[in-house]
């Protein structure tokens, strides 16, 4: 394997080719090699974030183990309990998400049926308004009659993860914007804006790697596990929509979900 002055991994083969003649067979294998570093990346990464709620687990119950049942008092045993289902729960919510985005990656693109946006978005409303303590999340304009040709559960899962992100993304007393409108080029809109922490440019592209988190500290407190983006980006392109991410630190973002016109189901078609 060599590196050419384009630095492009070539790989090199000797193949005998008559009497004392070789044939030099060159490919760029560049493209499998970055596959391949990404592949590994991805091994570590997961490996990492299981390992981290695992040792907090392993640890607590050796402890509990270690304490004689009539010395623990039962508020304490409840503590540690507590501490060792929250950990469990979110080794299960990163699981879940892994999974999810392996389902995603299987198939390239959903032809699936009608769907009712304006009836999701308002259940993640709802969710996103009971996660929300100190926010005030507003809708801007809720299109009823906008229907996606698509998969509901994972237009759902989209809506809810942008949601969701803002509302943990967004201090107190900040604003949260939902709307789902026609535009004049004849997309269809989901937009999620934020009155919240914001995204510094060089960070805005890596958002929707797997795993990527500005604040990792912050994000996993929040209960996140770093997979809504990715998830959110592949449900995306499985619809022909688009993703886009517009931010400022400090100030707040603004999330996109672009649908184009071949994706829109017309009234009298439903
Ligand atoms: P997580 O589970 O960490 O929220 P995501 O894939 O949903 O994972 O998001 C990746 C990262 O993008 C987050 O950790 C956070 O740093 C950043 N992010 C996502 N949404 C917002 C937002 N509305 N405002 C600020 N940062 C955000």
């Amino acid at each position: 394997l060599v590196r050419n002055d384009q630095n492009r991994a070539i790989l090199v083969q000797l193949t005998p080719y008559g009497i004392g003649q070789y044939l030099i067979v060159t490919r760029d294998v560049t493209q499998l090699e970055k596959l391949e570093t990404t592949r590994k990346d991805f091994v570590a990464n997961v490996s990492h974030e299981l390992r981290t709620p695992l040792t907090v687990l392993v640890g607590f119950l050796e402890t509990l183990q270690s304490i004689p049942a009539e010395h623990i008092e039962p508020e304490q045993r409840e503590h540690y309990l507590n501490l060792m289902i929250d950990q469990a729960q979110r080794m299960q919510a990163i699981v879940a998400d892994l999974l999810t985005l392996s389902t995603l990656e299987s198939s390239p693109s959903v032809s699936g049926e009608p769907v009712n946006m304006a009836e999701i978005i308002h259940t993640a409303l709802n969710q996103a308004r009971i996660l929300s303590k100190d926010q005030h999340v507003f809708v801007e304009n809720i299109a009823d009659d906008l229907y996606i040709q698509g998969n509901a559960s994972e237009l759902a899962s989209a809506v809810s993860n942008l949601l969701t992100n803002a509302v943990r993304y967004t201090p107190k007393d900040g604003t949260i914007t939902v709307s789902w409108y026609l535009t004049e080029s004849g997309r269809a809109h989901y937009s999620v804006q934020d009155t919240g922490i914001g995204v510094a440019a060089q960070d805005i592209p890596r958002l929707t790697e797997r795993f990527y988190r500005v604040d990792r500290g912050r994000s996993r407190a929040t209960g996140g596990t770093g997979l809504g983006l990715a998830i959110t980006k592949h449900v995306a392109m499985r619809h022909n929509a688009e993703l886009t991410i517009n931010s400022r630190l400090g100030a707040g973002s603004l999330f996109t979900l672009a649908f184009p016109p071949s994706r829109l189901v017309v009234p009298s078609s439903q």
